[in-house]
């Protein structure tokens, strides 16, 4: 068994674990890897000579290329280490507003944006006087091109879009977005949160200009994520923190910083957590990143076929092709009760806005029930959701 926290029973049923869209189990390897550093390698990285200093940092700097390797990137410079997707997000909306962002100017985000990839922005426009532009969505959950490309102007300074929706499980266009944001030289965030683990992803195909993910979600332990940038790109931009390891040259008057990815890198890293993101790329490459992603799609299908016989079940997000999560409700039951309930048998599900608001807004509603998929997910897992949703369901009405 890769993955001891599914043996866990929950009042005395089997624990079938469908949330992880919020943050997936780790399995042994990746919690080897973490214990293993602590045993053998604990050191800090980067300003040591000793030998577990050096050590500490060879692998660190490993796990960057893993990770340069893993979504394709042009080369390490452009992988930055932060604690997740938010900081990610955060670091760059600080950055590239402070830089580019003025007055008057534009950011255009989907509606179906996580609270990372909206408040960072509205802060970051905040401060000048800029403003937010949104891009609409159907009752599927697709975005509306069309009007997208309508919100361009001479003001817009940075589309940021999600990959995967986190609520409805679309999976954006981003080729197509960032071809006509290019063509209005206008660059592109994506937050792949929610895409880094279900499917292969390739940063120099998306053509995006910046890719934020965390590693949590993504079999990888909490406190360390991603931000991608390109090259040329970060180059333009200022430090975010300042502090140790970003800097050159450092007197009361004036500060030199230090080259790429460091500039990014204030402070000490979570080292253990990154040599975990490490084992956790291990772990899904000697899977398959297209074995998993077709796994999940058949979970997909599967789950989306059987769970429409549920009376008065009513699904927020059908766009084709979607991936990982299934938004549900059950007739006029409060998702927080159907998560209860469902608690009692077992299931582990997540109920809520999941962080987007401004969907719940859209379609009218408090929140959903949201099972999302991973690579351990099982039909068994979907028979069981499904058995325990027709036995709760007449409880609710
Ligand atoms: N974006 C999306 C689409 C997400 O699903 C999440 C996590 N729910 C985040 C951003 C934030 O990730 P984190 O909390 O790991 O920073």
């Amino acid at each position: 068994m890769d993955f001891p926290i599914l043996d866990t029973q929950v009042y005395g049923h089997q624990l079938v674990y469908l949330d992880n869209a919020a943050t997936t189990q780790k399995p042994q390897q990746v919690i080897d890897a973490l214990s293993s550093y602590y045993l053998t390698l604990n050191s800090n990285i980067h300003r040591g000579t000793h030998h577990l200093a050096t050590l500490a940092t060879e692998r660190y700097e490993a796990v960057r290329q893993q990770v340069q390797q893993f979504i394709h990137a042009a080369n390490t410079k452009e992988i930055v280490f932060t604690r997740g997707t938010t900081e990610s997000i955060n670091l760059v909306a600080a950055t590239f507003g402070r830089q580019f962002i003025r007055k008057d100017d534009e950011v255009i985000v989907s509606g179906m944006e996580h609270h990372s990839n909206i408040v960072p922005w509205q802060l970051a426009c905040e401060q000048v006087g800029a403003r937010l532009r949104v891009i609409p969505f159907s009752d599927e959950g697709v975005l509306d091109m069309e009007v997208y490309q309508t919100l361009f102007n001479s003001h817009t300074r940075m589309v940021a879009v999600n990959h995967v929706s986190n609520t409805l499980g679309t999976v954006n266009p981003i080729q197509e977005i960032v071809r006509i944001a290019h063509s209005h030289q206008v660059p592109v965030l994506i937050d792949g949160a929610q895409a880094v683990a279900h499917m292969p992803v390739d940063v120099q195909e998306l053509g995006c200009d910046f890719y934020c993910f965390s590693g949590h979600k993504m079999y990888a332990p909490m406190g360390v994520g991603v931000m991608y940038g390109r090259e040329e790109l970060l180059n333009q931009l200022p430090p975010y923190q300042g502090g140790g390891e970003m800097i050159k040259d450092v007197t009361f008057e004036k500060t030199t910083y230090n080259e790429l990815p460091y500039k990014f890198e204030a402070g000490t890293p979570s080292v253990g957590d990154v040599l975990g993101l490490g084992a956790a790329i291990d772990y899904m490459q000697s899977q398959g990143m297209e074995v998993i992603a077709h796994h999940e799609a058949q979970l997909m299908d599967y789950a989306m076929q059987k769970l429409s016989s549920v009376p008065n079940i009513r699904f927020i997000g059908t766009a084709p092709g979607k991936v990982g999560v299934i938004s549900f409700l059950l007739g006029n039951a409060h998702p927080y009760d159907v998560g209860t309930l469902l608690d009692k048998l077992g299931i582990a599900v997540r109920t809520g806005h999941h962080c987007t608001q401004p969907i719940m807004d859209r379609y009218g509603i408090p929140g959903t029930v949201r099972a999302s998929f991973a690579s351990y997910t099982t039909f068994a897992d979907i028979d069981a959701l499904y058995n325990a949703l027709l036995r709760i369901a007449p409880m609710l009405d």
